[in-house]
């Protein structure tokens, strides 16, 4: 046998950590324990399925920009990204779909893998923007089919309640398109009915960062956030950057959704450039102590990279980090129906990321290749 490339480290599998070394090309080909291996940690690759931009970079400025961020994501773990569309006139997030196409054939020299783009807007209620400039419009037929023929849309955040909603769910379910809900007024029952749709047509259901942009959960008024945590079907994603989500509602939310949650950055191009003003989908924003905020104080998108939700949800969260590398790998991947990656496994893709003992990240590595 020819000699593999091989890393030594705590390995991170879904329930342990094993002290041993991974043999690899661009594949894993062996995993075997080494009792003497070093204390660094080797995590499967992180997988970021939400993310506006990075390092000055934003999606909706084109092919450049979209090297730029994922680049700059690479470089904190992310070895599978889906670069994320904003609300704005409908060409413009047509102009930025094409981009993201571009940008997936040719591939990102030394970069992360582009699974294709998540969809966040236009099709969101107007009610429930956040920090979506208010260019919201109803999923029309012949909008939903322009967004599918482009062949780049892997996940669609869509508000149920809106007009024609039902029909468009089941165009992109039928597409394969996870279909996230989100910014949406929907109460418990429409979201449950979103659910029953989008399953009916054979879809994957996702909720665009759970507990923003959504009705909360009271007593008298489950909302939507408790008919997608009790669905068993339904995944999640957060941004845990302990400002969108508090600690002990991101230990709920886990207990309960346990595999079926997931980590996302939501990152806007301020993430990686010092406090500031920036700019979110054409509207001035500023960010202080890592916070973004609209000139109204709403929060507006975030500056986290995967590797500190990582940490946060070890050192915050209070959870082992087995688990935690699951909230920004195995579930990802599980939800995006990428089941060659995710996990340290014989056979799947040699994405890994190596961290030291305080979980900064030290080397990543993409498909057998040590990219930074
Ligand atoms: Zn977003």
């Amino acid at each position: 046998m020819t000699h593999l490339p091989e890393l030594d480290g705590q390995i991170v599998l879904p329930e342990r950590i094993l002290p041993g070394r991974i043999a690899f090309d661009r594949r894993i080909r062996a995993v075997t324990a080494r009792p003497d291996a070093p204390r660094r940690y080797i995590l499967p690759g992180f997988i970021d399925g939400h993310v506006h931009g990075g390092d000055g970079a934003d999606t909706m400025d084109g092919v450049a920009a979209i090297h730029r961020l994922s680049r700059f994501h690479l470089a904190h773990g992310t070895t599978t990204i889906l670069p994320t569309t904003i609300t704005r006139p409908w060409p413009d997030v047509m102009d930025a779909l094409r981009a993201i196409a571009d940008v997936c054939r040719t591939g990102v020299t030394d970069g992360p893998a582009i699974h294709g783009a998540h969809l966040e807007g236009p099709f969101v209620s107007p009610h429930k923007l956040g920090a979506q400039p208010p260019f919201a419009i109803a999923p029309s037929p012949d909008k939903v089919r322009e967004a599918v023929e482009t062949g780049i849309v892997r996940v669609v955040t869509l508000a149920p309640e809106l007009e024609h909603a039902e029909s468009a769910m089941q165009t992109f379910a039928e597409a394969g398109v996870r279909v996230s809900l989100g910014h949406m007024t929907a109460d418990y029952d429409q979201a449950e009915r979103a659910i029953c749709t989008i399953c009916a047509a054979g879809g994957t259901v996702g909720a665009t960062h759970l507990f923003n942009a959504m009705s909360p959960i009271e007593g008298r008024r489950p909302g939507p956030v408790t008919a997608l945590m009790c669905s068993d079907v339904a995944y999640a994603e957060m941004i845990f950057d302990t400002h969108h989500v508090h600690p002990a509602t991101f230990r709920l939310a886990s207990r309960i959704m346990g595999s079926r949650l997931l980590f996302v950055t939501d990152a806007m191009r301020g993430a990686g450039l010092p406090d500031g003003p920036s700019q979110l989908g054409g509207q001035d924003v500023t960010i202080r102590d890592g916070v973004v905020r609209l000139p109204g104080g709403s929060l507006a998108g975030s500056v986290l990279t995967l590797d500190v939700a990582l940490r946060n949800a070890v050192e915050s969260g209070g959870m082992s980090l087995p688990r935690a590398a699951g909230l920004v790998s195995f579930n990802a991947a599980q939800y995006l129906g990428l089941h060659d990656r995710g996990v340290l496994a014989v056979g799947r893709r040699a994405d890994f990321v190596v961290m030291d003992e305080r979980l900064r990240v030290q080397e990543v590595w993409v498909e057998g290749r040590r990219v930074a």
